[in-house]
């Protein structure tokens, strides 16, 4: 008994008091920042792997990020990633960074479908599907609902069956052999449904875009509620983004 109490005592608190302020240790790339230093812009755009880098302004979409940081590597005077992890939104826009912007990314509670807030912002219930996922965001996701990021507290848990969710969360680029799964996934969970896509791949295509074995009509014939950035995303990024859509913001 006693041997156990020191264990209780040396561990401390294991799981974060407040998932809105808690600071991320270690490295971790968040929300970057983009100065208006002058570079080659030719050479930075080029670095990206997923074209996730534009100009006029220079601007990097969250969507379309790995986060390998390789343009903060070569342009460490025109690019900063900072350990801000609340990068999700339900506008794809606003997942876009632009040079000289140093401001938070947010849901729109004007644009949240008012059955969300109404009927699933106490209690949610999401079936994921992982579609051609390779397990990264898979992984994050089950470590939302671990001791330490515990998500259920919330009222927000994992189920293992559509009829009994209120929404999906996709993760993966959605390869074809998965998309009438995620179609028959979604046509089985009742009304009102969300659509949440976690990480580069699910919401962009990521590395996997224009690739033949990839099927991403599902997406251009249905609404996504929240897009939740990140390679993977990180647990305060999941859990921040499902309470910023579901609670009342305003
Ligand atoms: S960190 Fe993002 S924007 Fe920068 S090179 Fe990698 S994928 Fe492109």
């Amino acid at each position: 008994m006693l041997d156990n109490l020191k264990i209780v005592f040396h561990q401390g608190k294991q799981t974060i008091p407040n998932v809105r302020t808690a600071v991320v240790p270690g490295i971790f790339r968040g929300r970057p920042v983009i100065s208006f230093e002058k570079v080659n812009e030719d050479e930075l755009m080029a670095i990206c792997p997923t074209e996730a880098i534009s100009r006029n302004p220079v601007a990097i979409d969250l969507g379309k990020c790995t986060f390998c940081g390789e343009c903060s590597m070569r342009f460490p005077e025109k690019i900063m990633f900072t350990k801000d992890y609340k990068l999700a939104s339900n506008v794809p826009d606003r997942l876009i960074v632009r040079e000289g912007e140093d401001k938070a990314i947010e849901v729109d509670p004007d644009s949240v479908r008012e059955e969300i807030h109404r009927i699933l912002g106490r209690s949610l219930k999401l079936r994921q599907i992982s579609a051609g996922g390779d397990n990264s965001c898979e992984m994050e996701l089950n470590a939302a609902n671990n001791v330490q990021f515990d998500m259920s507290r919330f009222g927000i848990d994992f189920v293992a069956s559509p009829r009994h969710a209120d929404g999906i969360v996709i993760t993966g680029p959605i390869t074809k052999n998965m998309a009438q799964a995620v179609q028959i996934c979604y046509d089985a969970t009742p009304e009102p449904k969300l659509i949440v896509l976690v990480g580069t791949d699910a919401i962009s295509g990521g590395l996997f875009t224009g690739s033949p074995a990839i099927d991403r009509s599902f997406l251009s014939n249905n609404h996504v509620d929240l897009y939740i950035p990140g390679n993977p995303a990180h647990p305060l990024t999941i859990v921040n983004g499902l309470l910023d859509l579901t609670r009342k913001l305003k």
